[in-house]
Formats: structure tokens, sequence, C-alpha cells
């Protein structure tokens, strides 16, 4: 075929395609259009989910008449000059595209007015083309109304979905800058009625309770950021508390430089910081603000510019990583028991379990947990417990100065145990060498996981060697083990490795000691002697995150002083 190039028409639109993919798009770059003209109030409004109208309006600096027209030219912006301006970004917007891009592919009027010119410009686009220029009255600002979105490009059009879900992609948009821009007031209308409002105080808590709902929005915890402000990298917003989780990572809202990013790295780094205080499978939610010297970022990376690229990668992801552990390790606070709906606390009515202390079984005397010295001030933060007794031999019952709590046996034992398990610093754990080695079968599909890991193993107390396909010779066990059986203990681990898709030695390590920790963990139904469950409570003060197992699960629960006296009528 010959060479030719792309009639000026054609080439507008697929440029237009990159920028606008949906009636959102507009309405994102409207809104950031409105934010770098230093708009207070922006009302957005849309009908049909945005495909056949969106008007985006401000009280913004507005557009001075004679420019108007250029502002529709592709490439032409206020924001930057130079080349070397695009190295210290600190607007939105800077690649002068969005008004061309919007333009090619609709329908589209523009009012403005600046606040020193008497009287406004109104001029209309279609496809591209101005097909009127006058002026017109308003007050300064600047309105956009984006119509029949896609009308000249129907391949386009056949990709909108329905009204709902195009409307959905506009909510997330506007609840993004409503994080981001607490100061903004931001309005959506949606077929005439107000679907959401941000209530433009400057409090970030407002508007979390605006988005999220009063309950959740009130018990995200502050970020604060570190150090003063000469730190390079400042990361400040919430995140939720452990108790408070999400099925997916959607709700993990990442702005840099005041800008919304999708980033995969840093949105695992708030992951991460969860560790072992999940549930597996479940994600905390989080709008982070991550704020850096505007050279220490590109964010031409991308033409809707939701990707950034950073000078120091890594040292991003540990800010992030490290402000939003220490702010779900100091402020969770102990899960309180809820209350039913008639204000009666929700155990009361629960079935009595069967008394388990007829039969206890025969297990080994958990005393490790002795040697581990008192601690004062708890490193987790917990208050000093008084042990006060056991409840059905799974759970200790324990006074605070704050209230009473539950203590499940098992979880609470589990994590001192990972927790001991994870500190032993580079020294192998203790182990105990069997009588005889033992020839274990695990299943043929964790064979090759095992024989990965036999490195791994051995710094754990599980001395194995290959003994042909998928049987293994192991020859100790970790000491805390001892009085398990160790071909079961054995088969766990494998199926523990198998389960896990980690690669990384960290994480395979962590795997085999959370299934190290669940064995060796005291059960329920164990009856404790009150010098064993000051112990366990003593080691659990002790640990870095003593109020979840390491399956994320809750080691214990509150109920408040201020609960106690609520039930009994006291206030
Ligand atoms: P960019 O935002 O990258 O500069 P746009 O195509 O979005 O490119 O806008 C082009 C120019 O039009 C902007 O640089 C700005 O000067 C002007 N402009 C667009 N929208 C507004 C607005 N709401 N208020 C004031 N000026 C605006
Ligand atoms: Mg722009």
């Amino acid at each position: 075929m010959t060479i030719r190039l792309l009639p000026p028409d054609v080439a507008s639109q697929i440029a237009a395609g990159e920028v606008v993919e949906r009636p959102s798009s507009v309405v994102k770059e409207l809104v950031e259009n409105a934010i770098d003209a230093g708009a207070r109030d922006v009302r957005i409004e849309i009908q049909q989910g945005g495909k056949t109208f969106v008007r985006v309006s401000d009280d913004g600096c507005g557009i001075p008449a004679a420019e108007v027209e250029l502002a529709f030219a592709r490439h032409a912006t206020s924001k930057l000059a130079t080349a070397a301006d695009l190295e210290r970004i600190l607007t939105l917007g800077f690649r002068g595209e969005a008004l061309a891009s919007i333009a090619a592919v609709s329908r589209v009027t523009l009012i403005t007015r600046t606040a020193d010119e008497p009287v406004g410009t109104l001029i209309r686009l279609e496809g591209g083309r101005v097909t009127e220029q006058q002026p017109s009255g308003r007050p300064p600002g600047t309105s956009v109304t984006v119509e029949d979105l896609f009308f000249n490009v129907p391949a386009r059009r056949k990709f909108l979905r329905s009204d709902l879900t195009e409307r959905r992609h506009v909510d997330a948009w506007t609840v993004r800058y409503a994080l981001a821009y607490p100061h903004l007031r931001l309005t959506l209308l949606s077929e005439g009625k107000e679907t959401f409002r941000s209530p433009g105080n400057g409090v970030l808590r407002d508007v979390l309770v605006a988005v999220y709902g009063p309950q959740a929005g009130a018990s995200l915890l502050e970020v604060l950021p570190e150090g003063g402000q000469e730190r390079p990298i400042q990361v400040s917003g919430f995140v939720s508390p452990p108790a408070l989780h999400r099925a997916d990572r959607s709700e993990i809202t990442l702005f840099v430089n005041g800008r919304w990013v999708q980033d995969g790295r840093l949105t695992y780094a708030v992951v991460e910081a969860y560790h072992t205080l999940l549930p597996t499978g479940r994600y905390p939610l989080a709008v982070l603000r991550i704020d850096l010297p505007p050279e220490e970022v590109d964010v031409n990376v991308h033409p809707a510019k939701v990707e950034v690229r950073f000078r120091d990668a890594d040292a991003v992801f540990r800010a992030v990583q490290r402000a939003v552990r220490r702010t779900v390790l100091n402020e969770a606070p102990v899960p309180t028991m809820g209350l039913s709906s008639d204000g009666r606390a929700a155990w009361v009515s629960r079935p009595t379990p069967p008394p388990a202390w007829t039969a206890p079984p025969a297990t080994p005397s958990p005393s490790t947990w002795l040697q581990t010295p008192l601690q004062a001030p708890t490193p987790g933060g917990l208050p000093p417990l008084r042990v006060v007794g056991q409840v059905s031999a799974a759970y200790i019952v324990a006074e605070g100065p704050d209230g009473l709590y539950l203590i499940d046996q098992h979880a609470a034992h589990e994590r001192v145990l990972y927790e001991q398990m994870m500190n032993r610093q580079g020294e192998s754990f203790p182990l105990q060498r069997l009588l005889e080695p033992v020839v274990v079968e695990v299943p043929p599909q964790a064979a090759a996981r095992v024989e990965e890991s036999l490195d791994l193993l051995r710094s754990l107390g599980f001395e194995v060697e290959p003994f042909g396909g998928n049987t293994f010779l192991l020859r100790s066990v970790p000491a805390l083990l001892a009085a398990s059986r160790p071909s079961e203990m054995l088969i766990e681990v494998a199926g523990a490795l198998e389960e896990t898709h980690a690669r990384a030695t960290q994480e395979v390590e962590q795997a085999i000691i959370r299934a190290v920790c669940k064995r060796a963990a005291v059960k329920a139904g164990q009856v404790l002697t009150r010098e064993e469950m000051e112990g366990l409570v003593r080691a659990l003060e002790g640990t870095a995150s003593p109020r979840t197992c390491p399956h994320g699960r809750p080691t214990m629960i509150r109920l408040s002083v201020e609960q106690l006296a609520r039930e009994f009528g006291r206030r």
C-alpha cells in the first residue's frame, strides 16, 4: 500500500481517542481544567451517563476573549512554555490536548469570562470546527457543555456501555477529585438530580464521610505526614482500620501531587502494610496523597496522565508502606463487641456453648511462651491486661483500663509464635532431631515446591532430603512442634507451599511459618492454668501486632466500660 499522510480529520480523531475514551474522560479533563483555573466551586451535570450531555461549570479564572478559539487548538496550553517546564509540572494539564480532543469528537459549547472583562465569550464547535463565536454574559468562570459524544465516530460510540455503567465511571472520577481537593466544592447532578456533593470546607475527613458514609468515614485512620516539611516524600491521608476491608483493591485511591494515579506497585505497598492484619483475599480502603518535588516524578507518560514514573520508585514505595503500617499499628483499635439493633450485646442471645471443661484433650503444655519477658510499654500498643479467667476452654477473659477483653487463646498463641519465628534474625530456629528419620510422601503437585525450599525449611527446623519422586526424608522438626506427628506436619507445610503462589523467599517463609504456628499453637478446648494464661497475655503484649493472628483474624474483642454501663442502664 502507498504511504499517505492521514487527512487532518482522521488524525485528530485518532489523537482524540487517546484522551477521550468515554464520558467520564470528558468529565475528568474538564474538572482538571477547572482546578487548574483555581476554581473553588465546580458543578458537573450529566445526562444518560454523560453520553448525550456533560456540562462542567466553574468559578475559576476564565479565558480571555482573544484566546478562546486558541484554547481548542491542539497543543495550545497556558500551563507551560518551554521544554524545561516539563520537568516541574505543578498543574494537572500541560499537554494542551483535552479541549481539542473533546471538540473533535462531539458538539461543544464553551462560555467563559475573566474577572476583568465586562462581557464573556461563547464559542461553539462541531467535530472540531468552530460554528459560532460571540460575546455572551456570565459570571467570571467557565462552563463547557459537551453533547453527543462520538456522534461522528460510530466505532467509538458502539463501545459505550449502559447509562448506568458510564455514570459509575463519572461517579468514580468525581469522587477522586473530591478526595484529592477537599477545598473544592464539587457537585454532581445526573438527569437534573443531585447525586453527590462534597462539603468543600477543606476537611478531608468530611469528604470521606460524604463518600463512604458516616460510619466507615469516621472509622478511617488518619495518616499523618512523618517528620517535618523537609522530608522529600510526604504521605498523608486516611486508611482503614483492619476491621474494615473490601473484596478488591478498588478502594485504594492514590494521588501523586494532586493527580489520581493508577500504580500497581504503590497499591501493593498499601496492601503489604496490612500484612497479617487482614483476612486473606481482603483489601484495605485507603485515600493517600503522596507529595514530592515535581522534578522527582515524570507525569508525561500517558495521554490521560493516570500513570507516572518516579525517579526513585523504591523510596516512594517504602515511604508509602511505612506510613501506612505505622498508622495501622498505632491507631487500630481493638474491635469492640457489636450491639444488636435492640441495643443488647449481640452475644447475650447466642446459645450457650456446651461446657468444654469436662475432658480437656491431652495436648502438650503450652509452656514455650513463658520464656518471653514482660515488656512495658507494649510495642503493639495494647494496654496492660489483667487475666480474670477462661471461658469455654477457648477464650481468656482479661480486664484492661478501658474495659473487658476476650482473647482467643489459639489465635493469640499463633501471633506470639509467628513473631518469635519471624524475629529469629538469621539464626536457625531450634530444632528437634527425630530418633529415626521418617519417609514422607507429599502430594505430587507440592513436591517441586518442597524441593525448591529445602534451605528455607532447614532454617526453620525442618531437615528434609529428597528421597525420590515425591517422597522426602525428614530428619528434624522445629522444636516447637516436637509433640506433633512429624510426617503430618511436613505434609501440611507442603500444602501451604503449594497454596502460596509467592516466589519471593520472604513470602514463602511466611507461608511456612504460618502453617507451623497454626499447628503448634494451643488449641481451643485446652484448659489453661492461670500462669499459662498470664504468660500468653504477657507474650501477646510483647508482639508488634497483637490484635490479629497471622491469618488476619482478630485475636481479641473488647467490651468497653461505656458499653457495659449502657448495657446495665447506668446511663
Ligand atoms: P491543558 O489543560 O493541557 O493546558 P486543555 O486543552 O485542557 O489543555 O486546555 C487548553 C487551555 O485552555 C488551558 O491551558 C487553559 O488556558 C484554557 N482552559 C481550559 N479550560 C479552562 C477553564 N475551565 N478555565 C480557564 N481556562 C481554561
Ligand atoms: Mg486540560
